[in-house]
């Protein structure tokens, strides 16, 4: 295809947005760095304690081309798009993650791996969930697992998860925001125990960013 052809194909390329902006990685392996997120509507996964619910209807969201999308990414000179949800594996992630590395951007992916792997990706961060399993693509390609940790239970959970990434992938337990106080001790004797393992937490939340 030739470049306009492309170009043309990115601008038809639509995917539901609830957002997207300039902000802080709070959580794992790039806490704490300058990123762009990208929120695509639409998960059925269903987690109970999901705080971003308003995510799970993909038609209260207006569709924006991909083309678009990266616009804005690159205009805010970010060096890293961070493609989130919602549940982002839902769709073909191709134009969109083409669409950022031709605009220079690095492309994170945040998922529950719930449905098949699409785009290329710099990094994949995955963080299976209970309520539906992750497709058996994705966990090969996972940069990094990140367990979210309710109760006590989730130590075993994270372990089974743990043997089904590759050798290199970093592995992160980090306390579901509820029950921090009362996760967060076990999850430090645990590290302690099983240093593999390190401790992400929420940091955009402390500063009040979202
Ligand atoms: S996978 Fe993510 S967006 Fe979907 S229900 Fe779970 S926490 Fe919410």
């Amino acid at each position: 295809m030739t470049t306009e052809a492309i170009s043309a194909k990115w601008q038809s390329t639509v995917l539901p947005l609830i957002e997207d902006f300039y902000t802080i990685q709070g959580e794992g392996a790039f806490q704490g760095q300058a990123a762009y997120f990208i929120r695509l509507g639409g998960c059925d996964v269903g987690c109970v304690w999901c705080d971003v619910k308003e995510s799970w209807d993909a038609s209260a969201h207006p569709v924006v081309s991909v083309a678009e999308m990266a616009d804005r990414a690159k205009a805010s000179g970010a060096p890293v798009a961070v493609i989130t949800g919602g549940e982002p594996l839902m769709y073909d992630l191709t134009d969109l993650t083409a669409a950022l590395q031709a605009a220079g951007m690095r492309t994170h992916l945040e998922t529950s791996g719930a449905y098949p792997l699409s785009g290329t990706w710099d990094w994949i961060c995955l963080s299976p969930k209970k309520f539906k399993a992750p497709h058996p693509s994705v966990p090969s390609h996972a940069n990094e697992l990140k367990i979210i940790v309710y109760n006590r239970s989730d130590f075993d959970w994270a372990e089974k998860h743990a043997s089904e990434v590759g050798r290199n992938c970093e592995l992160f337990l980090q306390p579901e925001w509820s029950r921090e106080a009362e996760m967060l001790p076990l999850i430090i004797d645990y590290v302690k125990a099983h240093p593999r393992w390190k401790i992400s937490l929420q940091i955009h939340k402390y500063m009040n960013i979202p």
